[in-house]
């Protein structure tokens, strides 16, 4: 039978495609050169395309890069940009990974993804919520872009890892969206649950420790190891419909690790969503 999961599973194919915009940041500009930074990592020889999940990138799963989209500070512009892309892929059939970019740029992304596929399971890793109801007066700010999703409802359930810069606001916003919080200070890979699909995922990169993910416009302390985020994301097992990376602000990277790791979690999240295996709205 065409339709059956065999057929699908060789159909699955993962498009890359970067986000080169940072007009959204709060503090300080930078992540829009991120995109070019992880690329240009994960197609250097100084690595290989092998996943600890086994298969390697392009080789073993169909992987595909669609280049930068073309944003222009309009954010309103670039939101319709992103979404039609995305809705895009959907229609193919394919699952969408985006390289930020400032945070910002995960509304677009978790809009269409919910669009296609119905509301989405959220697993966010961050050292902050990004739940303000607007951050100096940006409704669009990187600090908010989780508040947008939940209002809209797009997201059935939001799990947030890393968390470690929780002020009353968030918290308050936390309560008013039943947002799940995994607060670093009680953090272990076993608190984290399982998410059924459709699951999305969002990586902002400063959820690990500054000395793992020193290129990010606010390192925090005390955040996750590599090896932490990895654990949390193999235990997923449910089917991915999309997923991005995020805030790597090349400018204030050291000795380009930070670009070294977001190209690991291309490949790691690219094996993982081949892994799960395509979303199918009938059963
Ligand atoms: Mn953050
Ligand atoms: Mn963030």
């Amino acid at each position: 039978m065409h339709r059956g999961s065999d057929y699908k599973r060789r159909m699955l194919a993962i498009r890359l495609f970067g986000l080169p915009t940072d007009v959204n940041s709060s503090f300080e500009r930078g992540a829009a050169a991120g995109p070019a930074a992880i690329r240009a990592a994960l197609r250097s020889e100084r690595g290989n395309m092998a996943s600890e999940l086994g298969p390697e990138i392009g080789t073993d799963i169909a992987f595909t890069d669609d280049g930068d989209l073309p944003l222009t500070e309009d954010t309103a512009r670039d939101d319709a940009t992103i979404r039609r892309h995305v809705a895009m892929l959907c229609e193919d059939g394919d699952v969408p990974l985006a390289l930020g970019g400032d945070h910002a740029v995960t509304f677009p992304l978790v809009e269409a993804a919910a669009t296609c596929s119905g509301p989405v399971n959220i697993l966010h890793f961050d050292a902050h919520p990004d739940l303000y109801d607007d951050f100096a007066g940006n409704p669009r700010s990187h600090a908010s872009p989780f508040a947008r999703i939940c209002e809209a409802g797009h997201a059935r359930r939001l799990v947030q890892v890393g968390i470690r810069t929780l002020n009353a606001h968030c918290r308050e916003q936390a309560s008013r969206f039943g947002v799940e919080i995994i607060p670093m200070a009680d953090f272990t890979a076993d608190r984290v649950p399982v998410l059924d699909g459709p699951l999305y995922i969002s990586i902002d990169l400063d959820g690990l420790d500054p000395s793992a993910a020193p290129g990010v416009a606010h390192p925090e302390p005390g955040g996750l190891t590599v090896r932490e985020m990895l654990a949390v994301l193999r235990k997923q097992t449910a089917p991915i419909v999309g997923a991005d990376i995020v805030e790597l602000h090349p400018g204030r990277d050291i000795g380009g690790v930070t670009a070294i790791l977001g190209a690991k979690l291309v490949r790691e999240l690219a094996a993982l969503i081949d892994r799960n295996g395509p979303y199918s709205v009938d059963p």
